[in-house]
């Protein structure tokens, strides 16, 4: 037992040591605000970014992956708070993928057939500065509020849905009892066939894919799909393959979803060496998500035309199963949009 309060307890002293202030960050790296090009976004501006702003969250191991000096590396780039979110751009906006109106019941979104995601909790291991969620209540809108009661009960009332996906935030930042708790009145809906993670953790903090949270995992009834979030092939290290492979043990289907970003992600040799080091860690690409219109993310935007030649040109290097579905989120829409 004392074995498994340590590793609980390791991933919550990573979380509270994690970078919150910029100059640390980059004093860290070995980097001069003077080097970053766009410049700094103000402290003060990452507060009020939000309704619970979104202040600069890097977990010292993450940090410990991007390069030393270097002002443009792809890791550092998803993290840094830029001068250039704060220029508003037309067409960028709060609520891009209409979660307002996909919204069921608290925290439970259901925009497709037959699977409904539920907001588990808020909080993130990181703040990935293109992302769509920044914006959104949490505070009120995720189904920990009222500890997924509304949630339980919209899905008891919706014998359709067989797949529920956990996301965020990071579901897997909740804790054991807590996951346990879901999870457990999630198996007594008995129209529920497959449970679905969605979460940036494995290469964010792997320390948090502890044997207990395994063990939880494999005792369930409902099959299990872990889709991880990594951008660049330098987030999967010995950890990230270490947690990954434990998910794998559960056993859990491992798909990733990244997004195309500009300055990070955005040429032909980084997305098929992502492939190949997800393919070497047990996953398979599933998605890659054209940047949601968010406003604050223009900076990493990736024209569709640009993002179609970049595929056509993957699909010449990679085995099919290696290429990832290049998708656009389109409100009100029935799926995902395949753009190619
Ligand atoms: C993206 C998303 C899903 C998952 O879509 P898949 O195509 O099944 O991966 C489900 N529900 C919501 C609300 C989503 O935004
Ligand atoms: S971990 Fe996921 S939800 Fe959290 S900030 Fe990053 S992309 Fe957004």
């Amino acid at each position: 037992m004392a074995g498994l309060e340590a590793a609980a307890e390791h991933w919550r002293r990573e979380l509270r040591d994690a970078f919150t202030d910029t100059r640390a960050l980059l004093d860290y790296l070995a980097i001069t605000p003077e080097q970053i090009s766009a410049g700094l976004l103000a402290p003060r501006d990452q507060a009020q970014q939000g309704p619970q702003g979104f202040p600069l969250l890097v977990p010292r191991r993450f940090a410990s992956l991007m390069q030393r000096g270097d002002p443009h590396d792809p890791l550092l780039r998803q993290v840094l708070p830029s001068a250039a979110e704060a220029q508003p751009k037309e067409g960028f906006v709060t609520d891009p993928v209409g979660d307002v109106a996909a919204r069921r019941a608290t925290g439970l979104l259901q925009k497709y057939a037959r699977r409904a995601l539920l907001i588990a909790t808020g909080a993130c291991a990181v703040h990935c500065r293109y992302c769509f969620r920044r914006h959104f209540a949490y505070r009120d809108g995720s189904a920990q509020r009222d500890r997924f009661a509304g949630a339980l009960a919209a899905l008891a009332t919706t014998p359709e849905i067989n797949e529920v996906i956990l996301s965020g935030g990071d579901p897997l930042m909740l804790d054991d009892r807590v996951l346990a708790e879901l999870i457990n009145a999630l198996e007594q809906q008995p129209g529920l066939k497959r449970l679905r993670l969605h979460t940036r953790i494995p290469s964010i903090l792997p320390s948090r894919i502890t044997r207990a949270l395994c063990d939880r995992l494999a005792a369930s009834r409902l099959d299990l799909i872990a889709v991880v979030h990594i951008n660049h092939p330098a987030e999967i290290d010995m950890d990230a393959r270490r947690a990954l492979a434990a998910l794998r043990e559960v056993p859990a289907m491992l798909l990733n979803q990244s997004v195309l970003l500009r300055g990070v992600n955005d040429d032909g040799d980084t997305l098929a060496a992502l492939s190949e080091a997800l393919f070497d860690a047990g996953v398979l690409p599933y998605y890659l998500h054209l940047l949601d219109p968010v406003s604050g993310a223009a900076h990493f935007d990736v024209p569709a035309p640009e993002a179609r030649a970049l595929m056509s040109a993957l699909r010449g290097r990679l085995p099919g199963y290696l290429v990832p579905r290049l998708v656009r989120e389109d409100p009100g829409a029935a799926a995902k949009t395949v753009v190619l």
